[in-house]
């Protein structure tokens, strides 16, 4: 089947025939076929190579909320405290899931354009006794790349646990994982396989802390997945399809090599903004903090006109923002196989159309 609709959306994206071929293998039962365990420690072992850092990575099956969900549940007992560094929508929602925990949130939030606030972050944990704090790499709904590396310097000064969604830019921008006790990615951002999948790496650290208390929960317990492919033993059936593709999709990112991919994401956002200049729209985020996965633009309460003609005149499939920002930004993923010059270009050109 052709289909010539460009997907230009911050996730799900554009899933490549390779990966797409590779879901439609023979389906196996992954709890009695050692093959199958072998496939799932070395795809897991890919995945690591990805991270790029010492830590175990484990694949749950369940879309990316799952692991934002998991992580909390399995690392924040009643009681914890847990500062919640925000400055958008994902890192406001981590509070719902510590206080789902029974966890006590501390908020550090800034202005959604604008960089994190380091100064108060360090003031907040100078000042409590905090168990963990929570963050966001890339705010997709905003266009945001938060830079982390100073956060989570304070964070490991300070002995406090890191959970970090990098949903939006892991395995489309570096990472600093190396610092981070649980970083969470998904299959249908970067990765440009479908949704169903989430990625999870996790410190020693984190495994002690995960491991000194029995989670409230089933689904969302991390503790199993330590060990699974080595005993052998999944807590659920696994998703083999899901696998497969993501699988496949790994394959094309380290055959491409990680350092080509995150220049062809930068080329992609580069193009877009120049572009988006010319016709006069302006990034949301305030300054040097855009993402090279996604951008937003402001359009002043034209986004789902905007979105609508270009579905239907052009099919192309682009996001609004989302809450207040819903109508105000409209949104361009160049994230994973989408993070390229000739997809931007086409998307440009046809808003452009739209805007005359
Ligand atoms: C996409 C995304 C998730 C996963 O949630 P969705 O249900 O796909 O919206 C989590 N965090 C971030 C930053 C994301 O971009």
């Amino acid at each position: 089947m052709t289909d010539d609709r460009l997907r230009m959306t911050p996730g799900p994206t554009e899933v490549p025939a390779a990966v797409r071929e590779r879901m439609s293998e023979p389906t196996p039962n992954p709890d009695v076929e050692p093959d199958f365990f072998e496939f799932y420690r070395e795809l897991t072992g890919k995945l690591e190579a990805i991270y790029g850092d010492d830590d175990d990575v484990v694949i749950l099956g369940g879309e990316g909320i799952l692991g934002l969900e998991a992580a909390i549940a399995s690392l924040v007992e009643p009681g914890d405290r847990v500062l919640c560094i925000a400055n958008g929508r994902y890192g406001e929602g981590f509070v719902d899931f510590v206080e789902m925990a029974d966890g006590e949130a501390v908020v550090c939030d800034a202005e959604w354009r604008e960089p994190l606030d380091l100064e108060r972050i360090e003031s907040h944990l100078a000042d409590g006794e905090f168990d963990a704090a929570t963050m966001v790499h890339c705010e997709t709904p905003t266009g945001v790349l938060n830079d982390l590396e100073p956060v989570l310097e304070l964070c490991d000064d300070h002995d406090v646990v890191s959970v970090v969604d990098a949903v939006s830019s892991l395995g489309g921008t570096s990472v600093p994982t190396d610092r981070i006790d649980i970083c969470l990615g998904a299959s249908q951002k970067c990765f440009s396989a479908p949704p169903g999948l989430t990625v999870a790496s996790v410190s020693d650290r984190a495994w002690e802390t995960i491991e000194s208390f029995e989670t409230a929960s089933l689904y969302t317990d991390l503790e199993p997945w330590r060990d699974a492919a080595d005993e052998e033993w999944f807590p659920y059936t696994h998703l083999s399809a899901n696998l497969y593709g993501l699988d496949a999709a790994i394959d094309l990112l380290l055959e491409e090599g990680l350092e080509s991919v995150f220049e062809r994401h930068e080329e992609a956002a580069t193009r877009c903004r120049e572009q988006a200049d010319d016709l006069g729209l302006s990034p949301y985020p305030d300054g040097a903090n855009a993402s090279p996965t996604v951008t937003a633009l402001e359009v002043e309460g034209r986004a789902a006109d905007l979105q609508r003609d270009l579905a239907d005149e052009h099919d192309i499939v682009l996001a609004t923002g989302l809450g207040d920002l819903e109508d105000d930004v409209l949104r361009i993923g160049h994230m994973g196989h989408n993070a390229r010059v000739d997809r931007v270009e086409r998307t440009m050109d046809a808003l452009e159309a739209v805007l005359e």
